[in-house]
Parts: structure tokens; sequence; C-alpha cells
């Protein structure tokens, strides 16, 4: 049996081994009594070995550890992306012309508190079926607009190699389809699942991207850097994207040094999601104007590609939230806010047949 699946089999499902890591707090407790039934949960052992024993605001303790908040949120509902009034085949959600998310596993190895699709993940459970997959394959097969298939979940990387490398060779040799990516927090949470033997794979299937998940500079350790490295020294590039978290990591300084510390272990920042009203997360949103104030902090203080895209994700599509630089227009200029809140006038005169 691999290391990692190995560790898989010793992870903590019950208040009685979260005790050996942590010392609960009422609230944790109540959560842990209180969630059985409409929520999750489950934490790798690795992941649980970067908590905090002794501090409840530890940024990776609230993450993956309940609390009674989740019971607690009027406004939360359980599919705030209506993915499933999108997803013409089970499990594979399309909005946009051009792309797809196939959720082919149900499996993660830590159960994040803020998942999206909390409605559908487990800690131990089911990948897909074969009869869903096929259905996926032949929609993607007869979507010629389809270029770009995201294989997400769950956690697709804790699929078996052979499984994993088949499914992305099927769709990677269907003709219209350009590039296949895999979203996978593994590289966090279970870092032993990034081998050099599903790197190698993987790198067969060019282009082929990953798309990782972290969300506080305490998460790049020694072992989720190196893991990284792994995938990209096999010429797999990496993006990120980190959920806006309350008491995780809401504060500018807090997200510059995640963006530089990524950027140094070679993975793209890419997106910042607004947390979702999604049910068990109250406690967890953040106003989307502090938001955006946190990117205005960042731009101009840290490397442009250090700085994500804070987006809102809607049913529609994603949302672009920016601070608005571009003041007014003033005859043949534009006014424009720098970074340092200095004010630059750009010659832009009108074309003439706009004029007209
Ligand atoms: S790793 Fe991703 S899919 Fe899995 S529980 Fe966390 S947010 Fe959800």
């Amino acid at each position: 049996m691999s290391d990692w699946v190995q560790e898989l089999h010793s992870s903590i499902h019950t208040a009685e081994q979260l005790e050996n890591h942590i010392t609960l707090t009422p609230e944790e407790r109540a959560g842990l009594e209180n969630i059985e039934g409409t929520f999750n949960w489950g934490i790798s052992p690795y992941y649980a070995s970067l908590m905090d024993p002794d501090d409840p605001s530890c940024p990776v303790r609230r993450q993956v550890v309940p609390r009674i908040e989740e019971m607690h949120d009027e406004l939360g509902v359980w599919d705030p992306l209506k993915e499933e009034d999108h997803s013409p085949v089970e499990n594979l959600i399309h909005v946009y012309p051009d792309r797809v998310a196939f959720c082919i596993s149900s499996i993660c190895p830590t159960f994040c508190r803020f998942c999206l699709r909390k409605r559908m993940v487990e800690t131990f459970g089911n990948s897909i079926s074969e009869e869903n997959l096929q259905e996926g394959y032949e929609y993607i097969r007869n979507t010629p607009a389809i270029r770009d298939v995201l294989l997400t979940g769950g956690d697709p990387l804790l699929m078996p190699d052979e499984r994993i490398e088949e499914i992305v060779g099927k769709i990677h040799e269907i003709p219209h389809v350009q590039l296949v990516r895999i979203g996978s927090r593994s590289p966090c949470t279970l870092p032993s699942r990034i081998t050099d033997e599903l790197c190698e794979r993987l790198a067969r299937y060019q282009p082929f991207w990953i798309n990782t998940h972290f969300n506080h500079p305490k998460e790049l350790t020694p072992e989720a850097v190196a893991a990284c490295g792994r995938i990209v020294d096999h010429g797999i590039p990496m993006g990120n994207q980190t959920v806006l978290l309350k008491g995780v990591n809401d504060s500018a300084a807090v997200l510059k040094e995640l963006g530089e510390r990524l950027v140094a272990a070679r993975v793209r920042p890419y997106y910042l999601y607004q947390c979702q009203v999604l049910k068990g997360t109250a406690h967890f949103r953040v106003e989307v104007e502090r938001g955006v104030q946190f990117m205005r902090e960042l731009r101009g203080r840290t490397s442009g590609f250090a700085i994500p895209q804070y987006v809102l994700d809607t049913p529609y599509g994603k949302v672009p939230l920016n601070y608005q630089y571009m003041r007014k227009r003033e005859g043949d200029h534009v006014v424009l806010e720098t970074f340092s809140g200095k004010i630059w006038r750009e010659p832009n005169p009108v074309c003439t047949p706009c004029k007209a």
C-alpha cells in the first residue's frame, strides 16, 4: 500500500481522535456533536499536524474543525451556484460556452468547512460511476465548442494513478479539447499523494495544468512546497485558488505573504474567491467591500503576478471584483488613480468615428 493511502486510512473522523491533536473549545465540541447528519467532516493526519493544539484561532484549524456556528446560517443555501441546474449530464457543469467542470470524485483527504461542493463531497466514499463517466465523455465529444475540461470533485487525485491517467487520456484524445486541467487540494492537505510516478503519468497529456488550493501561508510547509515542485518539475504549470475567509486570511498582509510564497513555490495565484452564501458558512464570510480594499492594498506593493483576481462566482459565471482606478474622462484625457493615490491624466482622445 502506498504511503498516501496508508495515511488516508489514519484520517481523523471522531472527536476522540481529534482530541489527540488539539484541545477542543466548547464551540468546536458543540460543532462536532451537532453537525452529524448535516455536514461531513474529516482531516488527514498531515493537515492535522499543522493545527495549533492550543489556539482555536489557528488559520489551519479554523478551516477544518467543525464549529457550532455552522448550524446558525439563515442565508446559506446548499447549491449557491445552481450547479445542478447547469448539469446536462450528472456531475458535469457547463456554464461557459467553451469550458466544463467534470466532478469525477466525491472524496477528499480533508473536508474544508467552507466547501462549495459539500452537498456532494465525502471523506470516505465513491468516485464517479463508469456509466456517468461515459455520459460525460459523450457530452464533451458531442459539444465541439468545449476546448477546456476541468476535472474536479472532490479531489480527482485520490483515485489510483492508472484510473486518473485513463480519464485524462480519454478526454485528451477528443480532438476539440485543447486543455485538460485537474483541480486538487492534495498538494496542500496530502502532499504525499504527489508522487513522481503520478506526475510522470499526467505530464504525458500536455497541455495539462493543475489548479490547487492554498488559503494561508502556514500551509506552505516544506512538504507542500516540495509537492508543488514535483509537479512543476514535470512540466505541469500550477495555479492556485484561495477562498477569502474571515479569521483565516482576511487581511492584506496575509494575502500578500500567501501570494509571494506561492510564487516562490512556482505556483501562480489565480483566483481569490468571495466565500459563497453556502449553508453553514456565515461565520466565514467577509464583506465584498473589504475584499476589494485588500486587493487595493496589494496593488503596487507586491509583484503583479503574486496578486490573484478577486471574483464572486455566480450561477451565470465569475464576476471580477475590482477597485475602480479609472476615475473619469475629462475631454481628451482619462483620469486614473495610481496605487499610491497619485492622480494621472492620460491623453486618450476620442476617435473621430466615435465622435460622429
Ligand atoms: S478540498 Fe476542495 S472539494 Fe475537497 S472539501 Fe476542500 S474545498 Fe471541497
